[in-house]
């Protein structure tokens, strides 16, 4: 391999943790530097684990050395000698940062917590890669929509789709969250048709007839998904099960392996991976079911991972270092994704 690709994490937070991890483990990319805006233990973490930190907020440099971190400088800095910055600040704070990313003309790659228009393309990897070829913006969908569309994509390329509905049960907040949460009920959000994550999908998939529903739920660990689809043709669960199988993005698991639950899927994972990161979407192979021509599964989705290899395939379409079958192999090979 040659040069690597330079990249920048703007927001090192649960989501830009977890991409600097992931562009470690590739030959072909490395991280040149993280920001934060504050000087907590996440901050400290990330210089110990030898990246090169720099303030998210040029004036507060000196709060990092007042607090004895060592800094390389503000954003600004890092950002003069990068091939492109991956956005994981806060919901709507990238189309903020937007403005200086394009003052100096590099390739920026935002999450899902921003609203499409902040890029030329809403990406994920299975679906739509070859979009982002060459793209200065792209905006890779939230945790939710990734897992929607990874599914629905997966179905559609083997047997066209009449229509989808779908039910999100969401986990609340992220397990590091103590500020706001849900202790003892169910939330409609939003009570009014329909949820964003079926116009989300539609951002990757326009063509898919989706109305989606969504509830936040007092758990932290991952969301689940009810989703029913009405195909054009009448096909057999076993194929169905075959054509998720054969996509290694998506997990097939079993109740009879214990996994009775989103708990046990974590315990599962918690053996498998760095802090219980699931890459995959979790479906219930034993959920698939086929009513008046309707397929009925329940999928299980990790909100804190599932976009990580989204992520690394966004950099190389963006850059233009692989194709989509050869990136995919790759970001699989190397996160250890359908091993
Ligand atoms: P987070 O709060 O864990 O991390 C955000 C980080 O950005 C923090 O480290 C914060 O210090 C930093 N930051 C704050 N202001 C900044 C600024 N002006 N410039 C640069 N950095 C700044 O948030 P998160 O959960 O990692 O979410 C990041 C994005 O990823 C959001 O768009 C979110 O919607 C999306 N996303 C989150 C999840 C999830 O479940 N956590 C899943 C998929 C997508």
């Amino acid at each position: 391999m040659g040069m690597k690709v330079k990249v920048a994490i703007n927001g090192y937070g649960t989501i830009g943790k977890r991409v600097a991890d992931a562009i470690g483990m590739q030959p072909d990319m490395e991280v040149v530097g993280v920001t934060k805006t504050k000087p907590d233990f996440d901050a400290k973490m990330a210089v110990k684990k030898g990246y090169k930190l720099y303030a998210a907020i040029p004036d507060r440099v000196k709060v990092f050395e007042d607090a004895g971190i060592e800094i390389q400088g503000a954003v600004d800095d890092l950002l003069k000698d990068v091939d492109i910055v991956i956005d994981c600040s806060p919901n709507k704070v990238g189309a903020q940062n937007k403005p200086l990313y394009e003052k100096l003309g590099i390739k920026a790659i935002f999450q899902g917590g921003e609203k499409k228009d902040v890029a030329e393309v809403s990406f994920n990897a299975i679906a739509n890669f070859d979009e982002a070829v060459g793209k200065q913006f792209v905006r890779v969908v939230s945790c939710n929509t990734t897992g929607l569309t990874r599914l629905i994509y997966t179905i559609k390329k083997n047997f066209p789709i009449k229509k989808v509905r779908a039910t999100m049960i969401r986990r609340v907040v992220d397990p590091k969250e103590d500020k706001k949460g849900l202790v003892n009920g169910i939330e409609p959000n939003p009570i009014k048709l329909p949820s964003h994550h079926g116009p989300d999908v539609q951002s990757v998939l326009p063509d898919v007839n989706i109305v989606t529903t969504a509830f936040k739920v007092p758990t932290t660990l991952m969301h689940v998904h009810s989703v029913s689809m009405e195909l054009q043709d009448s096909v057999s669960e076993d194929a169905i099960r075959d054509a998720l199988a054969a996509e290694p993005r998506i997990m097939l698991i079993n109740s009879s392996d214990g996994f009775t639950s989103t708990t046990k899927i974590i315990e599962f994972a918690r053996e498998l991976r760095m802090r219980y990161d699931l890459y995959e979407n979790a479906v219930w192979a034993d959920s698939i079911g086929i009513v008046d021509g309707e397929v009925y599964i329940t999928q299980a989705i990790n909100q804190e991972s599932i976009v990580i290899p989204e992520n690394i395939d966004a950099i190389r379409a963006m850059l233009e270092l692989m194709d989509k079958e050869e990136s995919i192999k790759e970001t699989n090979k190397n996160l250890k994704i359908g091993v």
